[in-house]
């Protein structure tokens, strides 16, 4: 038991280390962005995990919720936003690792915020509990059995057990007041989704990562789906995607990416 805790310890400290790595590359030039039919995309939060808002008009809706020590930062801006006029339409949650999911269930309670996730993410947020990973070359896949999803194991937040479920492949959000849609891109984990902004930005959780070398996320649970899903983003006519750690990619570096790892795989 002693030696199992310890082994978590140090997963979790090697975690934060990766993930506090990753947050400096995306502080930098914040994501707000106007799309053609005026909806506004803004980066609330970055550094551990990007939070975003997006807003047309007085509608608006809030993409993940980073991790505890944020939350006092995260809840100033939703204020602002309400004090500006804006009403929370809904929380979406890109998939229910702790870095994404963490603040939900305290947003929910104050805010009340209907809190949306995919259907096959349902059973980790219910619990609040993370859905495990893999690495996704050989030294991390070892890695991040013996490390990773131990020390994901004891990163337990509070869970959510009223959320609205998606199953379907794309789910549109015009009723919440906003020109978008959700993409279902599995691949970094089971349920994972993007969201589509009036089908010109795509922000896409962990489903890539933005660092200047690669946008192959460290840990997925299925890398074959991961490419697919990226093949479906491609397919959006999205010009920019914009991942949950580090900074947007442009189409073209996606494209590029996506032709190296699509023959990899095969
Ligand atoms: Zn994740
Ligand atoms: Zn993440």
């Amino acid at each position: 038991m002693k030696r199992k805790i310890i082994i978590a310890i140090f997963g979790i400290f090697f975690y934060s280390c990766v993930s506090t790595q990753n947050g400096t590359h995306s502080i930098g030039e914040p994501v707000n962005i106007v799309t053609k039919n005026n909806v506004t995309i803004y980066q609330v939060l970055n550094g551990r995990c990007n939070v975003f808002i997006i807003a047309d008009e007085k509608n608006c809706i809030l993409i993940d919720t980073s991790v505890k020590r944020d939350k006092k930062e995260l809840f100033a801006k939703i204020d602002a936003f309400i004090e500006n006029g804006y009403s929370f339409r809904a929380l979406i949650l890109t998939h229910s690792h702790y870095d994404h999911a963490m603040n939900a269930r305290d947003i929910n309670i104050k805010y009340g915020m209907e809190i949306i996730i995919h259907d096959k993410e349902k059973k980790y947020i219910n619990r609040g509990k993370n859905p495990p990973v893999v690495g996704t070359v050989t030294g991390s896949k070892i890695f991040t059995f013996f490390f990773i999803n131990p020390a994901l194991s004891l990163k337990k937040y509070k869970p959510v057990t009223s959320c609205n479920v998606v199953d379907d492949d794309i789910y549109c959000l015009k009723s919440l007041g906003i020109n978008a849609y959700l993409l279902y891109t599995p691949g970094h984990s089971i349920g994972s989704i993007s969201i589509i902004v009036d089908d010109e930005i795509a922000i896409v959780g962990d489903a890539m990562v933005g660092y200047p070398k690669s946008i192959f996320p460290p840990f997925a649970t299925d890398t074959k789906l991961l490419i697919a899903s990226w093949e479906k983003l491609i397919n959006t006519n999205c010009s920019k995607f914009i991942p949950s750690h580090g900074t947007s990619n442009n189409r073209d570096v996606v494209i590029k990416q996506f032709d190296y790892y699509k023959n990899m795989s095969d």
